[in-house]
């Protein structure tokens, strides 16, 4: 299971001048009268099943808010006996000590930089990562799952053992040999573990791919994947959801992420994850839920490619509606 623990650039370094600014603790806490409903809620989801995830925490906004801001949330991970690894979006280079940088407009993905720049700015992002954590990254997530050889490339040459860069279901590689819905592979000499993508039909129209997230699925459909993906003999199944899942805001016109004052909790969502936890917990003798720096200190058990699999039509159909009543019902 995998948490992407990042801040929220608000549009870029082009909405700036518009006023609007990035934000932090409203993407990660998610307060709620006080209360974590965010990254807190997490924890506590995890802690009360006795499970570990992996946490990627972005690095490169501290180019903006400077290393104490997410500093303090990766306090909390290591103090919950999280796993805490490396989440890189270079957009955040856009910024130089809090203010914009318009010498330095790198884009939003690490695809499309020269290796020599992408070089720096892991690097950069690894000296932020020691800072927190006393010790080197095992695993990166790149930004939007962005990723090109390059990227593999400057991970060996910075000694990143592990990556999960790639997810079909919500960005296209360039390398069509990177098209992998999930399992594992060897690339440049990094061991890549795709988040989980499949394909989702809805009545007569083509299947496409969708990512295995927790915001995207519900839990019937989470659960039948993992049935299915140990039928098909995948070995490894990653999962994804970010903090600010877990809230929505409580107003139609707030629901601009960049702006939302007004969180509630998101129920469906949270039932969803406690769901999904519960049942990896009824069945641990079936899956073992482990982190990217336990899979660091084993050998890869396979890099076999893995076929899709596919998503039940009728589960596709509840899963719409679900969401549909969970974005339009305030309670819910
Ligand atoms: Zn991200």
């Amino acid at each position: 299971m995998t948490i992407d623990v990042e801040a929220d650039i608000a549009g870029g370094i082009e909405s700036y001048s518009d006023g609007f600014r990035p934000v932090i603790d409203q993407q990660v806490a998610c307060n709620i009268d006080g209360h974590s409903e965010g990254l807190g809620f997490i924890i506590r989801t995890l802690r009360e099943r006795g499970l570990r995830a992996t946490f990627f925490v972005e690095a490169a906004q501290a180019n903006y808010f400077g290393p104490a801001a997410m500093g303090r949330y990766v306090d909390l991970l290591l103090s919950a006996a999280q796993d805490v690894q490396l989440h890189v979006h270079p957009c955040w280079f856009s910024y130089h000590n809090g203010v914009p940088d318009l010498q330095q407009l790198p884009g939003d993905s690490c695809a499309a930089l020269a290796e020599p720049v992408l070089e720096d700015f892991f690097a950069r992002s690894i000296a932020t990562f020691r800072d927190w954590t006393g010790g080197q990254p095992l695993a990166v997530r790149t930004g939007s799952f962005r990723t090109g050889r390059n990227v593999y490339r400057v991970m060996k040459r910075l000694g990143i053992p592990l990556s999960s860069n790639l997810c079909i279901g919500l960005s296209e590689p360039a390398e069509p040999d990177y098209r992998l819905p999930g399992g594992c592979r060897l690339i440049e000499g990094v061991r890549e573990y795709p988040l989980t993508s499949f394909l989702d039909r809805r009545g007569l129209g083509s299947a496409r791919f969708r990512p295995l997230q927790v915001r995207s699925c519900s839990s019937l459909e989470m659960i039948a994947i993992l049935d299915g993906a140990q039928a098909a003999g995948y070995e490894t199944v990653v999962i994804l959801t970010h903090p600010f899942e877990f809230v929505k805001s409580a107003t139609e016109k707030n629901r601009n992420a960049w702006t939302h004052e007004m969180l509630i909790t998101n129920r469906t969502v949270r039932a969803r994850l406690r769901r999904l936890c519960d049942y990896l917990v009824k069945h641990e003798e079936r899956f073992e839920v482990c982190t990217f720096a336990d899979l660091a200190s084993r050998p890869p058990t396979s890099v076999r490619p893995v076929r899709p699999l596919h998503g039940s039509p009728v589960l596709s159909w509840l899963r719409t509606l679900e969401n549909g009543f969970s974005d339009r019902v305030k309670w819910l």
